[in-house]
């Protein structure tokens, strides 16, 4: 246990008081991509006590130019994200209660997911469920961090309930849906959610051992250009979310699915979006797949997969009757 240790108790900021405090905590990690294994790595590492990781999605070849935990084993065996990153982690530190769980988060699980956390850490991919996860801190006063990464950039935000601006007030509504890039649109490479996967560690053993100095700006870095950069974030005084108005949680935005009885099909509603613009969708998903469209209905085929899409923002996802993984290709493709 000390020898375990013996170089982080060594660092003043942590301690041997600090050690035992992160030995008593228990975070839960939403997201298992590039940013959510350099998290588990590091905070399994440092004698976290319990670990809850949380992911949807299987482990794919592309994703191991950055996602640390995975190996080709992972892929040969068919592992979910989450359950082979438990595996791994495991066999880092045994003395760690870690807990990997296959699902998509939404509004109807996430406040049993996160029961009893002291902290959520977010290594998504997704705007909709970091509303969500923001909804759920402020009403049960959990402290979250934020952390985005994409291309060469990337950023990071702390939100302590009730003290610090939240992720709403930040982004006080959704992004538009055409606008926001993925990595499965725009790529990314490994040193920008490294570095904000390891800023958001950091703040994680920060708010574990209970330092007073949790950074309150909004971090973001260009790891190509090698800038970093600190933006002041003041509470939004209209901001639902930090009066009490937990939209999100109450299911009122969002992605919705429905399993097309009979079809072999999986239908996709995002009352976020009112009207889309075929000429930029097909734009941005054209090096991806193939993409076709005429007025009313736009066709994209990828790794297999066919969707359709409608102007008001409805998708059809072609063979298949799982919605998580409908909702997982609307997400990466579409947006949220
Ligand atoms: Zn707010």
């Amino acid at each position: 246990m000390i020898d375990r240790y013996s170089r982080q108790t060594l660092f003043g900021g942590i301690g041997e008081e600090g050690q035992r405090r992160l030995g008593n905590s228990y975070i839960v990690i939403i997201g298992c991509g590039a940013l959510g294994t350099i998290i588990a790595t590091s905070l399994v590492r440092a004698g976290v006590g319990r670990v809850r990781i949380i992911d949807r999605d299987f482990i794919e070849y592309h994703n191991l130019q950055r996602q640390v935990l995975f190996d080709e084993d992972d892929i040969r065996n068919q592992l979910p994200k989450a359950i082979a990153a438990e595996r791994h982690l495991k066999k880092v530190n045994s003395s760690v209660e870690i807990q990997g769980i296959v699902a998509d988060v939404n509004y109807t699980n996430i406040e049993r997911l996160v029961s009893g956390a002291d902290l959520i850490l977010d290594g998504l991919d997704n705007f909709e469920t970091r509303f969500l996860i923001n909804d759920v801190s402020l009403k049960y006063k959990i402290p979250w961090v934020y952390g985005g990464a994409i291309s060469s950039f990337g950023m990071t935000m702390t939100i302590i309930p009730g003290e610090t601006a939240c992720f709403r007030c930040l982004c006080s509504a959704m992004p538009d849906p055409q606008v926001v890039l993925t990595c499965d649109t725009a790529g990314v490479i490994s040193p920008a959610p490294f570095i904000i996967g390891s800023l958001q560690t950091a703040e994680a053993m920060k708010i574990l051992v209970g330092a007073n100095n949790i950074n309150r700006d909004l971090i973001t870095i260009d790891v190509w250009e090698g800038t970093f950069h600190h933006l002041k974030i003041a509470p939004h005084e209209n901001c639902p979310a930090c009066q009490g108005k937990y939209e999100f949680l109450e299911g009122k935005f969002g992605l919705r699915t429905t399993s097309l009885c009979g079809q072999n099909a999986v239908q996709v509603l995002n009352s976020k979006i009112e009207r889309l613009s075929f000429e930029e969708l097909a734009a941005i998903l054209k090096p991806l797949g193939e993409v076709s469209y005429n007025e009313f209905m736009l066709w994209f085929t990828v790794d297999g997969r066919e969707m359709i899409v409608f102007p008001d923002g409805r998708a059809i996802v072609k063979n298949t009757t799982d919605e998580s993984l409908a909702r997982g290709l609307y997400a990466k493709y579409i947006g949220t």
